[in-house]
């Protein structure tokens, strides 16, 4: 599939019916999600993997990664509302992805969902509750050896260090974010927030290691 296909594809999503501030449920738009899995894809990191979604909202990324041939997708929301409109938007485009309610920060996670090939995700930036995005990265580095993130722009000095022993940064491509009015404290009618995608290559753990 050509990048340009995908983005066509992933344009005819619907998006969160009642989008809620607190969990900062702004749908990645199609160009930006295409631009991350067509980078993921060329990278080895989507054909025949399992992916994993976390904060899967309306299902865009987790769609766009089974659409690319990704073995065994699953989708991770705590919103079952949202998790209601991306199996709607799966079934829409015939494709199987697995959705299930579920909180990042639930320690049980790692062991019902298991490990991934790679994980991907727009989660939470922390505006409306600071640090929302650092159980999304801790989970991801857990569950699988590479993550590719989006992140508001400037955020890598903050994850390098953040991530510190766990994982190194080893791509990074940039991005713009256009945010149309949804909540009451939006001021504009779109507003283009910069963003970066970041790859998130987990460091191995050495067995040596005290
Ligand atoms: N991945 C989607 C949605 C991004 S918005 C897309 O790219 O379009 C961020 C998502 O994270 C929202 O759907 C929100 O419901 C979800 N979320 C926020 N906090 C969460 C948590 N603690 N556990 C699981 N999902 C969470």
């Amino acid at each position: 599939m050509k990048l340009k296909h995908l983005e066509m594809a992933l344009q005819q999503l619907t998006g969160f019916s009642c989008p809620r501030a607190a969990l900062e449920q702004y749908q990645t738009p199609a160009p930006l999600a295409a631009r991350l899995l067509f980078h993921a894809l060329l990278k080895g990191d989507i054909k025949e993997k399992n992916v994993c979604d976390l904060g899967s909202g309306t299902g865009v990324l987790a769609i766009g990664a089974a659409l690319l041939g990704a073995d065994r997708v699953k989708g991770v929301d705590i919103d079952r509302k949202a998790i209601e409109v991306a199996k709607a938007n799966a079934a829409l485009l015939d494709i199987d992805v697995e959705f299930v309610i579920a909180d990042v920060r639930d320690a049980a996670l790692p062991a019902s969902l298991g490990c991934s090939d790679t994980v991907i995700m727009n989660p939470p930036f922390g505006a409306q509750k600071a640090h929302a995005d650092r159980s999304f990265i801790d989970l991801a580095l857990t569950l699988a050896p590479v993550t590719y993130s989006i992140f508001n722009a400037g955020s890598a000095q903050f994850i390098k260090t953040y991530t510190a022993e766990r994982a190194e940064i080893d791509e990074h491509v940039g991005g713009i974010f256009p945010i149309k009015r949804t909540f009451s404290f939006h001021t504009q009618d779109i507003q283009e927030i910069g963003v970066e995608i970041l790859r998130l290559k987990r460091i191995p753990r050495s067995i040596h290691a005290p």
